[in-house]
């Protein structure tokens, strides 16, 4: 039997708890983060206790994530004792420092070599680990067929209600033939859907001023319309997320008509006022908006749209809000997420004036939910009688022994949206692609028989 060399014989690998936080973008950082890790050696573990160290990729967006990232770092420091923070609430290193002056390393957001620079002081990587354990498309935690992609990181845009813009700094881009050859790696590791994400996805590339790369043979330039193209040539599910309805937004929709990728838009609205769209520094108008998603559906007419809204902002009054429902009850979106405004550390909008009582926000939230409810089950019921491909996400058995199937279609994106409930069959495994007919719906689901 061959002898391991002494170095590496008398060492194990590195154990790394790893707690990722927060939105698909934090996920996307994390899971480049851990394939770094597996590259070098360490393996992923399971518990805090037995962890030699901890990384917490952290969210700061809103009160509640700052929250459960403090919570996380806590918990974490009692259990093991040994921890790193990163990720969007690190931005903000003398806050974590001051609150939990024992944590090891505090790094922001997308910073993946340092994360890995503070493990390596902490706990130094195998000298030369054996076997490269890594799948194609990396290390990923999401299910096996689909996967985020991250087609850029911070915003030039300026929303008051955001610390994006501070944490992750102006857009920069990935060139486009990067982007392709992640997209390709994917979908040789089992990937059937990729979700496009970014802070701003309509704006990719204006920071490499569009410039064209050769991807095999074919030229394309660094823009969101050749990227689409380009990606409409794998054969795999495109579905893009954080889109602001622009002019040039436009021209993806004929793509969507024909199929490339799917005739899914999610597009952060947060309002429809005039006055607080203005009061919020947002890169949109409602009357546009409503124009353009008119205009998408005469050329794509089986198109979902997404959209998440803001309510109580401050300065909304009753006028402001009623013409946030009018708009919803004229654009009749597919789906949609409502937040409540919350001040967060350093954004401008905290010095607004007229904020909006707490209780106020929610009971608007509650009012704009009820009526997109009422809305979305209109939709949905639409579709009763139509015929589907749907994605199996998993296979269920529920606690009466029964056995059923959840999947999705083109208008589900994991995780935020509704899902398809299918009858079983044992056949059919997560990641296989199904034809169904959809025989019933609720104001979020859909159920249908596999035909
Ligand atoms: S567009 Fe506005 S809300 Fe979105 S990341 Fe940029 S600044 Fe923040």
């Amino acid at each position: 039997m061959t002898k391991l060399p002494q170095t590496l014989a008398s060492k194990t690998p590195g154990k790394i708890g790893f707690i990722s936080l927060g939105c698909a973008k934090a996920l996307v950082d994390s899971e480049h983060i851990l394939t770094q890790l597996s590259e070098e050696g360490y393996v992923l573990n399971a518990d805090y206790d037995s962890a030699d160290i901890i990384v917490i990729n952290t969210c700061g967006f809103i009160e509640n994530a700052v929250k459960e990232s403090m919570d996380t770092i806590n918990e974490a420091l009692a259990r093991n004792g040994q921890v790193i923070v990163t990720g969007c609430l690190g931005g903000k290193k003398d806050f974590i420092k001051d609150e939990f002056p024992e944590v090891l390393a505090v790094t922001g957001p997308h910073a993946t070599h340092e994360v890995l620079d503070a493990i390596h002081q902490h706990l130094p990587p195998l000298p030369n680990p054996l076997i490269n354990l890594i799948p194609p498309g990396g290390i990923k935690l999401t299910p096996r067929h689909y996967a985020y992609i991250k087609i850029s990181e911070g915003c030039n845009h300026r929303c008051k209600f955001c610390i994006i813009p501070s944490l992750r700094g102006d857009l920069v881009s990935r060139p486009i033939d990067d982007i392709l050859n992640e997209a390709t790696k994917l979908k040789a590791a089992g990937v059937k859907e990729l979700l496009i994400i970014s802070q701003d996805t309509s704006a990719y590339g204006l920071d490499l001023k569009y410039r064209p790369a050769i991807w095999q043979g074919q030229s394309y330039k660094s823009d969101i319309n050749d990227l689409c193209r380009a990606l409409g040539e794998l054969g795999l599910w495109i579905r893009l997320h954080y889109l602001y309805p622009y002019p040039h937004v436009d021209k993806i929709i004929p793509l969507m008509a024909e199929g490339k990728i799917l005739p899914y838009l999610d597009i952060p609205l947060q309002h429809a006022s005039a006055k607080i769209l203005k009061a919020m520094r947002r890169p949109a108008n409602a009357e546009n908006s409503l124009a353009r998603i008119k205009s998408w559906r005469e050329i794509c007419p089986e198109i979902k749209i997404r959209s998440t809204f803001i309510v109580g902002y401050p300065g909304e009054t009753e006028d402001d809000f009623q013409t946030l429902l009018d708009f919803l009850q004229q654009a009749r979106l597919d789906r949609v997420g409502c937040f409540t405004y919350s001040t967060i550390d350093g954004a401008v909008a905290n010095a607004l004036p007229d904020p909006v009582a707490e209780s106020l926000k929610q009971e608007r939230q509650q009012q704009l939910m009820e009526v997109q409810a009422a809305i979305s089950a209109e939709k949905l019921e639409a579709m009763i009688g139509k015929e589907l491909q749907v994605l199996v996400d998993e296979t269920v058995v529920d606690e009466a022994g029964d056995n059923y199937i959840i999947g999705r279609s083109y208008g589900e994106a994991p995780e935020v949206d509704g899902e398809i409930i299918c009858d079983y069959q044992n056949s059919i495994q997560p990641g296989d692609f199904i034809n169904v007919k959809i025989i019933n719906a609720d104001e979020h689901d859909l159920f249908a028989q596999i035909i």
